[in-house]
């Protein structure tokens, strides 16, 4: 991380203390105010400035009284004429206002909210959004209102008016409280903004030179635009400013960490003589597809580089990334360098260990496998092997991670990623000197923009197309009711030789929702529907050996059906299951349920995977475009869009000081690559930000970032 010895970095001259003063300091912040400030999370000086508006409106949103028509939704700006509270022979209470610009008249109607009679008076003026009913007359029924300003504060409530929409205004509204209201917010930017921008210009870190080549304007400008926009498109270029901020910050952390992994510590110089790869090319019955000659190209450049190698490989299930790794462990095997495979669990050890030597039949290197279930006697021959250099290929689970692991010549560890978090645990093996290649490969596809921003510290290869001739996989979209018919269907596939998965989305029944648990239906499955099947458990709370041994007898063919919760390991291979169902299918994320519907397909048979699910509209629309997609890309895009980026970030995003707050990675992939190009260019000319050009961005970063990213598990 920066040196923090007082001195040691050039001054910046920035005193981040002025904006760190607590809300008091505003104008027109007395005890109260700032208390309730305080409970909405606004502490300082700062957290104000940087608490920008959720909405805006202006003359493209909001439509004159007159031409309001009923049935449509419509956003109106006007002053409160006249109010009050209606009975009705429901014994419903009704309030209603007449809400009046310059255009006419129409009255408000808020069903059942008596109350908001004591919230608004005469002679305010608001902005509110509804479906616009016939009821003796338009009426306007706001599902949301924003009090603009109030009738006491005259004077600024005429300068709201209609004309101002039409003269181009634009309506902020803030995200409020119950004790901040909308208005009391607007009056404290009224009164504070103009100080605050000030502050905040002598916080600026970027330079024109690198601002204007991006089109982000100053953070002054920035600031100023979210809060007094003169049009959408320049809130929006507000927004964008700070969204870069957030994104270059961590992006620098990672650059920093990168260039500690790849620059810094020797790495390992590899040389290519062709004699394994070439022989493993002609062997194959198949050739690469473009995507993996282009990616092998990459790993075989930086492997010959003497520059580490820190590289995570992307490819949807299927696309061929065990055979990328295997290329890769033969260039560092023709220099004599041996290669450490690590997979998660034991069986996918296994199962690397047997397909490489499968595809190594041919070919002199020898595979060793080290996992924690082997005899004695077989662990003790694959340690002297790895110990020796014999072994130069070695594939294992964490076993490999311990001291005793001794290697000859290690040059090179790839990791089959199982979680997308794991790279964070910097793995022993590859802290060795000389510092040893590493090849990341994820389980499954996440969208670019969400790559570069969890592994900004690594180079990014995607195997984005899949080898041709794969039959897709039928997914059918079925309702409870037909489930009989859906069993019925499984039995036939059992019969005719294959295997099949019934997967839910919880081992215990949860009280509060009303799903079948795994156990319960498995008792089920086993005793009565398919009595005269073997069917086997798998689930999340079995100890290790025995899911273990129930994955094995599945694998074996000593069961028919696996009816399991979604413990089933990506990147295990059974090519005898031709049949995933999923229960509750509208409980999953899509990349969750594209990660199961990967588990079949596997073999020569065609193969189906049945989503049963009650679900509403949304997700019935959402296992549609499931179901119509065969891309785990997209589909992983889809999945960012409807889950949003904080669930993907899991609960460091959820806290008050979320990491991106601005930033959106489904539309913000650009400007990530921008800041990730302009991170690594810093860190690169100037490591620990030592030189004085980069006093400001060291200062805003140790100031203002640096716990808030150490949060995040970067730094
Ligand atoms: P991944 O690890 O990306 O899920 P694998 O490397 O396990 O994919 O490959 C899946 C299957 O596709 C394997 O049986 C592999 O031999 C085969 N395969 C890999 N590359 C190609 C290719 N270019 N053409 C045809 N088949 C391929
Ligand atoms: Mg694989």
């Amino acid at each position: 991380m920066l040196d923090r010895r007082p001195g040691s970095q050039p001054s910046s001259g920035i005193d981040f203390s002025l904006l760190d003063k607590p809300v008091q300091f505003l104008k027109g912040v007395g005890p109260r105010r700032a208390e309730a400030l305080q409970r909405m999370g606004l502490l300082t000086a700062r957290d104000v400035l940087y608490h920008v508006p959720r909405r805006y409106d202006d003359a493209s949103t909001i439509q004159p009284i007159a031409s309001l028509q009923t049935g449509q939704d419509a956003t109106i700006v006007g002053t409160v004429r006249s109010k009050g509270v209606i009975p009705t022979r429901a014994r419903l209470r009704i309030f209603q206002a007449v809400v009046q610009d310059g255009s006419g008249r129409v009255t408000l109607s808020w069903p059942g909210q008596p109350w908001l009679d004591r919230k608004l008076s005469e002679g305010d003026v608001i902005l509110a959004t509804g479906p616009v009913r016939f009821y003796h007359g338009p009426q306007l029924q706001p599902r949301e209102f924003t009090l603009l300003s109030r009738a006491a504060s005259a004077g600024q409530g005429e300068a709201l008016a209609l004309d101002d929409v039409a003269a181009g205004a634009i309506f902020v509204s803030y995200p409020a409280s119950e004790d901040v209201p909308q208005w009391a917010l607007r009056s404290l930017f009224e009164r504070n903004l103009d100080a605050l921008l000030k502050l905040v210009i002598k916080e600026e870190y970027l330079p024109a030179v690198e601002r204007e080549p991006l089109g982000l304007p100053a953070l002054g400008e920035a600031l100023q635009a979210m809060h007094r926009p003169s049009s959408l498109a320049e809130a929006e270029l507000g927004r964008k400013r700070l969204a870069f901020d957030e994104l270059f910050f961590l992006q620098l952390v990672q650059a920093q960490v990168r260039h500690r992994q790849t620059t810094e510590r020797p790495g390992i110089t590899h040389r290519r003589t062709n004699e394994l790869v070439r022989p493993l090319h002609e062997a194959l019955p198949f050739a690469l597809t473009g995507a993996q000659a282009d990616v092998l190209r990459d790993i075989a450049n930086d492997m010959t580089s003497s520059r580490r190698m820190n590289r995570l490989l992307q490819g949807d299930v299927g696309a061929g990334k065990t055979l990328v790794a295997l290329f890769a462990m033969l260039v560092a095997a023709e220099g004599g360098w041996q290669s450490a495979l690590l997979a998660p669990t034991e069986i996918l050890a296994e199962q690397h260990a047997r397909k490489l030597r499968e595809l190594t039949a041919e070919l002199p290197v020898e595979v060793a496998l080290l996992t924690g279930r082997q005899s004695a006697a077989e662990r003790r021959a694959a340690l002297a092997a790895i110990a020796s250099g014999e072994a130069r290929l070695v594939v294992g689970t964490h076993a490999l991670l311990q001291d005793k692991v001794e290697f000859a010549r290690l040059g090179l560890v790839v990791v089959d990623e199982q979680h997308r978090f794991g790279v964070r645990q910097r793995m022993a093996l590859a802290e060795r000197e000389p510092a040893p290649d590493v090849l990341v490969m994820s389980a499954t596809p996440i969208p670019r923009s969400l790559a570069l921003t969890l592994y900004g510290d690594l180079d990014l290869s995607v195997l984005d197309e899949l080898p041709p001739g794969r039959k897709p996989i039928q997914t059918h979209l079925r309702t409870p009711a037909r489930r009989g018919a859906v069993h019925r269907f499984v039995d036939e596939e059992l019969e005719a030789g294959r295997q099949a998965y019934i997967v839910y989305p919880l081992v215990e029944e949860s009280e509060k929702v009303d799903l079948k648990a795994a156990t319960q239906e498995y008792e089920h499955l086993r005793t009565e529907v398919f009595a005269h099947r073997r069917v086997g458990l798998l689930h999340g709370q079995m100890p290790g050996e025995e899911k273990d041994a129930v994955m094995r007898a599945f694998l074996a063919g000593d069961l028919d059906i696996l009816v399991a919760t979604t413990v089933i390991e990506v990147g295990i291979d059974v090519p005898n299951a031709s049949v995933m169902v999923i229960e509750h299918a509208e409980r999953f994320g899509l990349s969750q349920l594209h990660q199961l519907r990967g588990r079949v397909g596997r073999g020569a048979a065609e193969s189906h995977c049945v989503l049963i699910s009650q679900g509403g509209e949304l997700a019935s629309e959402r296992l549609k475009t499931f179901r119509d997609t065969s891309d785990g890309f997209e589909i992983a895009r889809a999945d960012l869009q409807i889950r949003g980026q904080g669930d993907l970030f899991g609960a460091q995003q959820s806290g008050k000081d979320p990491i991106l707050r601005f930033a959106d990675l489904t539309r913000d992939e650009q400007l990530l690559v921008r800041a990730q190009q302009l991170a690594r260019r810093v860190i690169e000319a100037d490591p620990e930000l030592r030189a004085p050009a980069h006093a400001a961005i060291a200062a805003v970063l140790r100031n203002r970032w640096a716990e808030r990213l150490k949060l995040f598990g970067v730094g």
